[in-house]
């Protein structure tokens, strides 16, 4: 994936600071503004930069006239995955990997535009299918810890919320527990940098090894993939600046009932 589905929902989920001024000071959520800002501002630079790099090469064609179809073919073939589809999926920056139908599905912008950046992201997805043909370790490690991470996610920040508002140690545990839950999300989001930078790797590799792409070809590939990484360490650093937050109000908790 080149998009980052888990940095939405923290950047929405600011809303949980309000319950966290509840009964301390009143300038709780400016208080988890201040906490979040560094983390929200490297976030909205990420994804900024990754839409202005991907339009930018959109519009440079590489050297071959390859579609970003016919480059993921590439680095399937080269990797003996020839059982592997690709398929077209409607929507913006919406290419990924599907190891269950094991299917790359590929955008608009990317499955039949000539452009450096759609070889760059398709040859991205065909890194991904090649690390799960090859039972590449990160990607096994995430796909067992999932099902934790996605109770983390919910489960926690709602225990965090229920124990701000609840008086004495009842509260302090359940905000301790909820920030424990809350870390998986961060292990889910650790384990994925290696995954996309892997992917990033494996592309860049086909791109050169082919023999058949210019240095432009491989320098605006390397640009928009590397700007797509910040993305994902990006959402890391929001999820460890909310745990962070979180332990303060954790140890406020604390200070106020002890
Ligand atoms: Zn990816």
């Amino acid at each position: 994936m080149i998009n980052t589905i888990l940095m939405g929902s923290f950047l929405y989920s600011g809303g949980l600071g309000r319950y966290g001024s509840y009964g301390s000071y009143g300038s709780g959520y400016l208080t988890y503004l201040i906490f979040l800002l560094p983390a929200m501002l490297l976030g909205f630079w990420a994804q900024m930069k990754v839409k202005g790099t991907f339009e930018k090469y959109s519009l440079i064609e590489n050297s071959r006239g390859m579609t970003g179809a016919q480059a993921a073919r590439m680095v399937l073939d080269q990797n003996g995955l020839s059982y592997v589809r690709i398929e077209h999926i409607s929507g913006k920056l919406t290419d990924h990997y599907d190891p269950r139908g094991q299917v790359i599905r590929l955008s608009r912008s990317v499955y039949g535009s000539t452009s450096i950046g759609a070889v760059g992201v398709a040859a991205h997805e065909a890194g991904h299918a090649v690390q799960h043909a090859e039972g590449y370790a990160p990607i096994r490690i995430r796909n067992k810890i999932i099902p934790a991470c996605n109770i983390g996610s919910r489960v926690g920040p709602l225990m965090i919320i229920i124990g701000c508002l609840m008086a004495g140690s009842m509260g302090r545990t359940l905000i301790f527990y909820g920030i424990l839950l809350f870390s998986l999300v961060a292990l889910f989001q650790l384990v994925t940098l290696p995954v996309e930078f892997d992917a990033s790797n494996r592309a860049l590799m086909a791109i050169k090894d082919s023999g058949i792409f210019d240095n432009e070809d491989y320098d605006g590939a390397k640009k928009v993939l590397s700007a797509a990484a910040m993305t994902y360490v990006a959402a890391l650093v929001t999820t460890l600046s909310q745990m962070f937050y979180y332990a303060t109000r954790y140890l406020g908790v604390g200070r106020r009932r002890d």
